[in-house]
């Protein structure tokens, strides 16, 4: 799996060129026909995307390019869990935020536990990031509950990077960086600053 950009016309270029790189051996992805499609849901709307699949020359690997609004195994796009996020972090309780996002109080409710249970790691990852990026940005201060401060790191990361790469919608570089899988109960997907 790679993330790649939302453009589908750009990352299909880049494709094409053999700008994607594997994550074992660098660049020089080839197209690989595609995987089987997804159902994506939009804060407003649903999308069908059929996902590009690759294959790298040197070492015969196959890597579904997956956009970066998209999260490993959930059905909503990391925008709408991100407000979910926010709104919980801002002192809204799931059923509240459920009704307002149109979604199952209990699908929210998984998300909010998810990220809650793994929001310690969260939160220092995010923080590692943002410090690669710029080691003198404002530091967030911390005090709240643990998923709060985990939102705030989402938060002054994002900041950080938009100021370094220009705009991107805040969760949706949440979502490169911890590899889809900012809901999951692990953090091997994650990537590291170097
Ligand atoms: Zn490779």
């Amino acid at each position: 799996m790679l993330i790649v950009g939302i453009d589908a016309s750009a990352v299909e270029m880049d494709l094409m060129a053999g700008r994607l790189a594997c994550s074992m051996c660098g660049p020089g992805l080839r197209p690989w026909g595609y995987g089987v499609d997804r159902e994506v849901r939009l804060r407003v709307g649903i999308e069908r995307r059929r996902l590009r699949r690759s294959i790298c020359r040197a070492c015969g690997a196959t890597h579904v390019l997956v956009p970066e609004d998209m999260l490993l195994r959930r059905r909503d796009a990391v925008e709408v869990v991100g407000v979910a996020l926010t709104a919980k972090a801002g002192g809204k309780g799931h059923r509240r935020i459920a009704a307002d996002l149109g979604r199952p109080p209990s699908t929210v409710r998984g998300w909010l536990r998810r990220f809650a249970v793994m929001a310690g790691a969260l939160r220092e990852h995010f923080t590692r990031w943002a410090y690669a990026l710029d080691p003198v940005h404002d530091r967030l201060s911390l005090g709240g509950s643990g998923l709060f401060d985990a939102v705030e790191a989402v938060g002054v990361f994002a900041i950080v990077a938009v100021r370094r790469f220009g705009p991107r919608p805040a969760w949706s570089l949440a979502c490169v960086v911890t590899g889809g899988g900012l809901l999951c109960n692990t953090s091997s997907l994650w990537a590291q600053p170097v």
